[in-house]
């Protein structure tokens, strides 16, 4: 089980994101002093060189880069999480990073607000396995802290390669920390929902993250129509 800080953390994080013009956690989404301190990673030679994929397969690129060690948080996950799903669908599901659960499995999505995700998907007729689900990150920040810009620098180009083997025809940003990592943008979840946005060459779609819906339960029913609008326009 998660320990109480953990939960305490990932509540306050969860807030956050459902009022960000009214909330504030030193070292959490507003606090762009860190991020500033952050923007500038520093290149370690003894971390191995990004490797893009060798034989255009997904499954095997899972195998090419699941010991990476090219930034910290290679030393202290439990497991490395590729992303699951059809390697050729037409939607692809991106969180932020794996959280506690996700860490110990070696899977995105599984704890409760996976457990919706499924939920929402199989109202639109969807399986976890007819989509392709994964987070910007693969390995998990410790004490669910948000992503530090020189993790994103050095792990983003890996969703960059899944994309390309995938090729959805459009991405789904789970979160408005996923959707402002993805567009370089930091801005509220309300500014960017309602658009189609391009990352790429692919259409990026940002709507709530789950767990935010099983905290706030007034956000179904815009998810619910940015789904409707997800199946009407991909599917
Ligand atoms: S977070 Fe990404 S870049 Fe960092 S060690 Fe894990 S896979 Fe490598």
């Amino acid at each position: 089980m998660p320990d109480n800080f953990d939960s305490v953390r990932e509540y306050l994080k969860q807030q956050a994101e459902l009022f960000p013009e009214d909330f504030y956690i030193r070292g959490g989404a507003n606090d762009s002093s860190e991020k500033v301190a952050e923007s500038r990673p520093v290149y370690n030679p003894e971390h191995p060189p990004y490797e893009p994929p060798v034989t255009g397969k997904l499954s095997a690129y899972e195998k090419q880069i699941h010991g990476c060690k090219r930034c910290p948080l290679g030393e202290s996950r439990t497991k490395f999480v590729f992303g699951v799903g059809d390697k050729s669908a037409d939607l692809m599901f991106i969180g932020e990073a794996p959280g506690y659960y996700e860490d110990q499995q070696g899977e995105p999505f599984v704890g409760e607000a996976g457990q919706l995700l499924d939920k929402i998907l199989a109202a639109i007729d969807l399986t976890r396995e007819e989509v392709f689900i994964g987070n910007v990150l693969k390995c998990r920040p410790p004490q669910n802290r948000d992503p530090k810009k020189s993790e994103i620098e050095e792990c983003e180009p890996y969703l960059i390669e899944q994309i390309n083997l995938v090729q959805p025809k459009a991405i789904i940003a789970l979160g408005r920390v996923a959707g402002n990592t993805l567009l370089k943008k930091s801005t509220s979840l309300r500014d960017l929902r309602g658009h189609t946005w391009d990352y790429h060459g692919t259409d990026l779609i940002v709507t709530y993250h789950p767990a935010a819906l099983l905290r706030n339960k007034k956000l179904k029913r815009p998810t619910w129509e940015d789904f409707q609008k997800i199946q009407r326009n991909y599917l």
